[in-house]
């Protein structure tokens, strides 16, 4: 063998090395209009001249889902569900096609497959089916030959041979899952927003973009109203601790990558504040103490399958009890119809309510490896006014119900007393420099 050979071969083997698959999914907003499917294709084509390979993808366009199931529910008042999934996977479908159409155009092949063509497995059943498997042969045939496979996200197929959806945001779990089983560098979401912030910026206008975040406070965030990602397909990366990599398709930003690490010592205290105005807060009080008291009044909350989220209860001097609970706002006259029917078979003193509260969370996995964060938070809060009606905790999580016309103010306070306020303008900006 010839040196130049040697060489040859050297560099190809440096080229093969150096290439990554990547997997790059794209939300409704990302292929909502022609337009915007022609940016996809040059997002993906770019990637591919930097030497990757690529599997797509995409969602419905946006707001197609939602028109389907109105078609469904003008149609009939209880669809069967079977038509159901079929009828609303073809969101997908169009944007898979419009988006191999215009890559190929481009001069980069491509080709799309739907769920079952993807080899997709779901369980047996309906609008909210989980994978099981997936069989890449299909996926790993196309990118053999050079050609850029676009997937249908949000539909499988079952065992029974049904296609199935994954419920509404799904498309993230498809792009996880064949990330997990086609081992993926990285698998890139693309969305509308810039990825994750430390506080969402509406609210909060010194609220930072965060470059990495671990999958714990991730699930935390998300389960806190921050929706980003569908949660499923949060778990689902940890599962398989795929790569995951949330960014926005409408600007350059390198976005957020959340990380598995598990070393917190350098991490800051709080990394993020989350919240929502989704609660509300139902009290009895005055309640002859028993051991199982807490429960008789729970229970039937349960049975009409309201979900409870923060409990508190005390009891007082003269041995009756108060307990105090929250629930879903949409599920509040209901819960409180049968606190009021349970305060009377108790001989409770009173039933009070309160659907004008927020919840307000602050999530860092630093928290582990320090003390003092929630004596902060309650601090902070005190300083503003700003009275703190329920707590609970995580071991990185503090969460309280406030009234919900200080949340703005509470937010804003919290995020500066923990650092997490956009730095200060550099030394250049300074205003005593300029003014020299
Ligand atoms: N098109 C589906 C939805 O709107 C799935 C997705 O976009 O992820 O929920
Ligand atoms: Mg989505």
């Amino acid at each position: 063998m010839g040196f130049s050979a040697i060489i040859f071969l050297f560099l190809t083997l440096l080229w093969l090395l150096s290439m990554a698959l990547y997997i790059q999914k794209f939300g409704g907003t990302s292929v909502g209009s022609i337009e915007r499917i022609q940016h996809v294709a040059d997002t993906v084509i770019k990637t591919k001249q930097a030497g990757h390979q690529v599997v797509v993808v995409v969602s419905a366009m946006s707001g197609e889902t939602d028109r389907l199931i109105g078609l469904i529910n003008q149609a009939v008042d209880a669809p069967n569900l079977r038509e159901y999934d079929v009828l609303v996977s073809t969101g997908e479908q169009v944007s898979m096609a419009l988006t191999a159409m215009c890559l190929s155009a481009k001069g980069y092949p491509a080709r799309s497959y739907t769920g079952a063509q993807a080899g997709i497995k779901t369980e047996s059943i309906h609008q909210k089916a989980h994978i099981n498997d997936i069989d890449v042969a299909s996926l790993k045939a196309a990118l053999a030959q050079d050609i850029i496979p676009v997937v249908a996200g949000f539909q499988g197929l079952s065992e029974e041979g049904e296609v199935t959806t994954l419920g509404r945001g799904g498309s993230d779990t498809t792009a996880v899952a064949i990330a997990a089983a086609l081992k993926a560098d990285e698998c890139q979401i693309y969305t509308d927003v810039d990825g994750v912030y430390t506080a969402d910026p509406r609210v909060v206008p010194a609220a930072r973009l965060l470059p990495t975040i671990t999958l714990e406070e991730m699930l935390e965030m998300a389960g806190l109203g921050a929706k980003v990602l569908q949660n499923r397909s949060v778990r689902y990366a940890g599962r398989f601790k795929v790569p995951l990599r949330v960014l926005s398709s409408f600007s350059n930003n390198p976005g957020t990558l959340i990380t598995y690490e598990e070393s917190t010592m350098e991490k800051p205290l709080v990394s993020g504040i989350a919240f929502n105005r989704s609660e509300a807060k139902i009290s009895i009080f005055g309640v002859p103490f028993k051991p199982d008291v807490t429960a008789k009044i729970l229970q039937p909350i349960a049975d009409a399958h309201i979900d409870i989220d923060m409990i508190l209860q005390n009891t007082t001097q003269d041995n009756s009890c108060d307990v105090t609970f929250t629930v879903n706002r949409e599920d509040y006259r209901r819960a409180l119809a049968i606190v009021e029917t349970t305060a009377k078979e108790l001989a409770a003193r009173g039933v009070s309510g309160d659907n004008k509260i927020a919840k307000l969370s602050i999530v860092g996995v630093g928290m582990r490896a320090h003390t003092g964060v929630a004596n902060k938070m309650f601090t902070t809060l005190a300083e503003e006014g700003v009275t703190v009606q329920l707590i609970t905790t995580s071991e990185i999580k503090i969460s309280v119900v406030i009234d919900e016309k200080y949340l703005e103010l509470a937010a804003r306070a919290l995020h500066t007393a923990f650092d997490l306020d956009v730095s200060e303008p550099t030394e250049e900006f300074d205003p005593v420099v300029i003014k020299k």
